[in-house]
Parts: C-alpha cells; structure tokens; sequence
C-alpha cells in the first residue's frame, strides 16, 4: 500500500515538474528562431547510438536550440520539430518536449537514481543496476547526450495515448521515428518507449515508418 501511495506521489510530483518545464515550442526565445543551413555532412542524421555504440569520444554536439522552460535540441532538428508540432497543434493536441539534450553529467545522475530507487524498493545492487539499465541508457550511449531526439508529453487537455498515437502515425512526415517500438525491445535492448522520437530526416524516417524495421534493422540492411 504504502510503496503505491508513494508512487501515485512521485507521479504527481513529475507530472507537476513536466508541466513546469512545459516546452511551448510556438514560445521559443527570438533567437532561436535563426536556424543555421542545414550542412553538407550529413552523418549525424543516422548515427547509431545504443548500447553497443556508444558516442564517439570526439565527438562534438552541434550547437543547440534552447527551448522556453529549458530543455535543449540540436539546432539541426529544430526546424522539423517546430513543424511536427505546429501540425499535431492544429490537429488540437496540446504536447511538449519534456526531455532533450542531456548532458553526460545528467545521464549519469538519472542512472544513479533509478538505480537507487530500485535499491530503496530492497532490490541487490546488481539487481537494481540491471533494473535500471532496462529504463536509463547508460551514461555514453543515449542520443539525448547528442541531442538529436526528444522525450515528447501530454500535456493540458490531451491525453498520453492520444499523442503517442499521433507521434506514430505523423512523426516520419517530419523527419522522426519512434526509436524503440515495442516488438523491437529484444534488437534495442530498450523499453517500449513511445514518447521518444529521434530525428533521422525525412527520407529513411519513411522507409523506416513504411518498413516497421527499428533503426538497428534498417542500418543493418543498409551496410548488407
Ligand atoms: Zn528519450
């Protein structure tokens, strides 16, 4: 009873803390309303990052967009984001980007407290890191530390299920694709996560969307 209630708590409170950091993409500051040209190299867009390909060491996060309320995005992808919003609010849902660029520092704290949270529910140590790797990339391997994705939310009147099942049928028109679908835990190695969306353009976000392969399959096909 009392880990429930305690729950129900802890989920107010983040819900509470969502709507704080509520990313009103249509009330960016001014001056993220310059975009830079889209460049020539373009090898980011299908950059693999998981587990088994974690971020390059010199790798350098391309100059990003602050979001009102905090949350950051790569400055490549805000174009494509901004539209695939501008079009899910005339379709009358009411969403925000709850999480976007992390840093590694960030990704390090969020690891350490599921892991603790597990810990205090009386898991073991292994067991609780097991647990927690299953919710939270480890530090090194999540494209939010690239910021080229978005954790995106209900918020208001609109309802998780109506925008997750807006996000998966529009999202690829803009360029993004829901990263761990859930028939593809087992290739991911990630939780069935239907609010992140990770950019990848517009060309094999279609294929992806048409082809239901996730983006392990796809690249694998790619290289085959
Ligand atoms: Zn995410």
């Amino acid at each position: 009873m009392m880990s429930k209630m305690r729950f129900a708590v802890l989920l107010a409170l983040a819900l509470a803390l969502g709507t704080a950091l509520g990313v009103g993409l249509a009330e960016l500051a001014p001056e993220a309303t310059e975009l830079a040209p889209v460049e020539a190299s373009e090898e980011w867009l299908l950059m693999l990052v998981n587990r088994d390909h974690p971020i390059a060491e010199d790798y350098v996060v391309g100059e990003l967009v602050e979001l009102r309320g905090g949350q950051s995005v790569d400055r490549r992808i805000y174009p494509n984001l901004q539209a695939m919003f501008d079009a899910a609010r005339s379709d009358g849902l009411e969403l925000i980007v709850g999480s976007g660029f992390r840093t590694r520092e960030k990704q390090q704290s969020l690891m350490d407290q599921k892991i603790a949270d597990y810990c205090a529910e009386g898991y073991g140590d292994d067991e609780a890191v097991a647990l927690a790797e299953a919710w939270v990339a480890l530090p090194g391997t999540s494209e939010h530390e690239i910021g080229i994705c978005a954790d995106i939310n209900a918020e208001g009147s609109s309802t998780s299920e109506e925008v997750y099942a807006w996000l998966a049928e529009n999202a690829w028109q803009y360029g993004f694709i829901l990263r761990y679908p859930e028939d593809k835990t087992d290739i991911t190695g990630v939780i069935y996560e239907p609010w992140h969306y990770r950019y990848v353009g517009r060309d094999a976000a279609e294929e992806i969307w048409r082809s239901g392969l996730c983006l392990e399959e796809y690249l694998a096909d790619r290289t085959a």
